[in-house]
């Protein structure tokens, strides 16, 4: 696997992929909480999210509120906004907890 011979077509591969993401590339972000529009954010990798082509992630530089935008299916990119605010909230969770130098168990009650 991997072998040496495939590199060019790879790397051929990658900056297409690259091009089609470029194209796709608003010009701004605006942040959903406080309006603020920044330029200041990158590509994120949607190659495990189907139906979506192309997807921008930031920091607003007025609140610190996470900004996405998704570019594909109008299903796939509702389905991916709810999947990633899932994985931002596990992952902010497991970074409080490694931050404390502590291991909490996630053990939290919702149900009643
Ligand atoms: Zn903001």
């Amino acid at each position: 696997m991997g072998q040496a011979k495939q590199r060019g077509t790879q790397e051929q591969r990658i900056a297409q992929a690259k091009a089609k993401i470029d194209a796709l590339r608003p010009e701004k972000l605006v942040c959903g909480a406080c309006k603020t529009a920044f330029s200041d954010f990158d590509a994120l990798d949607t190659r495990n999210i189907a139906g979506i082509q192309a997807a921008f992630g930031g920091i607003c530089p007025s609140c610190g509120e996470t900004v996405l935008s998704f570019s594909g299916e109008k299903d796939a990119v509702a389905n991916a906004m709810l999947a990633w605010q899932d994985a931002m909230e596990n992952e902010s969770k497991l970074g409080k907890q490694s931050s404390t130098g502590e291991h909490v168990p996630f053990d939290e009650p919702k149900d009643s």
